[in-house]
C-alpha cells in the first residue's frame, strides 16, 4: 500500500468515527453533566436544573444531571468546565460572571473567548432585599437608615464576580454607602443567613427571592431594571432604583450555556437544537416566568450571537468595575 494510500484510508476512518460519534451523541447510558459555579438553590442553579428538566426530551431522554462546583464568585467551577473533556458531556451554566469576572480578577483559570457557545438562555432582573423585621418601610425610608447606620450595614454577595457582588458594589457607589460585604458561595447560603438575620440587606435575582418575599421571609424595596416589574405579583408595587433616584440605574443577569473548548462541532449543534428546544418549551417557559425570568427567544439562541453578546457585557462593565476599583488575586 503506498504511503499516500495509507494515509488516505487513515482519513477516511478518521472521518467515518467522527460521524459515527456525533449520530450517537448523547450515548445511550451516558449522563451529560451541568457544571454550576454556585451553591445548589441559588438563581444559576435553579435555572439550570430547570434547563436540565427541558433538555432531556430533545437529547433523546439523556440524563442531565447538576455538578455544584461553586466558589470565588463562580471563577471555580467556570475553570472546572473550562479543563474539562470536550466531547460534550461536561456543561457549564452561568450568569453575567462570564462577563465580570474578566475585570474583576487578575489571574482567571479560563479565557472566556475560548469557550464554545451554546446560546444564551434567559434574562433575570435584580431585587433590593433586606432581612425580616428591618425598620425601614420603603425605599426611601432604607436609603435614609443606610445614611445614619454608616459601616454597620453588612450586605451579603455570591463572591467577588456574582451576580450580587456586582449589583451591591453599583448601589453602594451610587449611595455613597459604606457597608461591609460577606461574601458566601452562592445566594442560596447568603439568603438563609439574611432571613435569620445574621446579614442586613443583599441584591439578588428574582428567581432566588420571589418564594421568600412571597412567604415574607425577607423584604424587598427596589428593582435594578429600568422598568417595573409586573410580573411575578409580589414586586409591581415596587420602584425602580433608577425612578427612585439612582439615574441610569440598570443591572440585569443573564444565563448562557457553554462547552468546552474542542468540542465536535456536529455534538455542539446537536446541544444547540436542543437548547433551542428547551427555551420553546411552555413547561420550561412558564417555570421561569413563575421565577421573574424573561427565556430568550432572539438570536441570542444562536451561539455567535451569544458570543457576540458576551463580549458587549464586557466592554460595558470591565470600565465600570474598574472604576470602583475592585480587583481580587
Ligand atoms: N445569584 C448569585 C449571584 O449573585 C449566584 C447564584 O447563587 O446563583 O451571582
Amino acid at each position: 500500500m503506498s504511503a499516500l494510500f495509507k494515509l488516505a484510508a487513515f482519513a477516511g476512518a478518521a472521518l467515518v468515527a467522527l460521524g459515527a460519534q456525533a449520530q450517537t451523541f448523547p450515548a445511550e447510558g451516558k449522563s451529560i453533566t451541568l457544571i454550576v459555579p454556585f451553591s445548589a438553590g441559588g438563581p444559576t442553579d435553579k435555572v439550570a436544573r430547570d434547563l436540565a428538566e427541558a433538555l432531556r426530551k430533545p437529547l433523546g431522554g439523556a440524563s442531565v444531571v447538576i455538578d455544584n462546583a461553586a466558589g470565588a464568585g463562580s471563577t471555580i467551577g467556570t475553570g472546572k468546565a473550562f479543563r474539562a473533556t470536550p466531547d460534550g458531556y461536561t456543561l457549564l451554566v452561568t450568569h453575567i460572571g462570564m462577563a465580570t469576572t474578566p475585570a474583576l480578577y487578575r489571574k482567571l483559570p479560563y479565557q472566556v473567548e475560548e469557550f464554545e457557545y451554546l446560546g444564551l438562555i434567559n434574562e433575570v432582573p435584580m431585587v433590593v432585599v433586606a432581612k425580616p423585621g428591618l425598620a425601614p418601610n420603603n425605599y426611601k425610608e432604607l436609603t435614609d437608615w443606610i445614611a445614619q447606620n454608616k459601616g454597620k450595614i453588612n450586605l451579603a454577595n455570591a463572591g467577588l464576580g456574582s451576580a450580587s457582588h456586582l449589583c451591591g458594589l453599583m448601589f453602594q457607589k451610587a449611595l455613597q454607602a459604606e457597608m461591609t460585604t460577606v461574601p458566601y458561595k452562592g445566594t442560596a447560603p447568603a439568603i438563609t443567613d439574611l432571613i435569620g438575620g445574621q446579614v442586613d440587606l443583599m441584591c439578588d435575582q428574582t428567581t432566588n427571592t420571589t418564594s421568600q418575599v412571597e412567604a415574607k421571609k425577607i423584604k424587598a424595596y427596589a428593582v435594578t431594571t429600568p422598568q417595573r416589574l409586573s410580573t411575578p405579583a409580589v414586586y409591581k408595587d415596587l420602584p425602580t432604583l433608577d425612578e427612585a433616584g439612582i439615574k441610569g440605574f440598570n443591572v440585569s443577569i443573564w444565563h448562557g450555556l457553554y462547552a468546552p473548548k474542542g468540542t465536535p462541532a456536529a455534538v455542539l449543534k446537536t446541544l444547540n437544537d436542543a437548547l433551542k428546544a428547551a427555551l420553546k418549551d411552555p413547561e420550561f417557559i412558564k417555570k421561569q416566568q413563575g421565577l421573574g425570568a424573561v427565556v430568550v427567544t432572539d438570536e441570542r439562541m444562536e451561539p455567535a450571537a451569544h458570543k457576540k453578546f458576551v463580549a458587549s457585557e464586557i466592554a460595558k462593565w470591565g470600565p465600570v468595575i474598574k472604576a470602583a476599583g475592585q480587583y481580587a488575586d
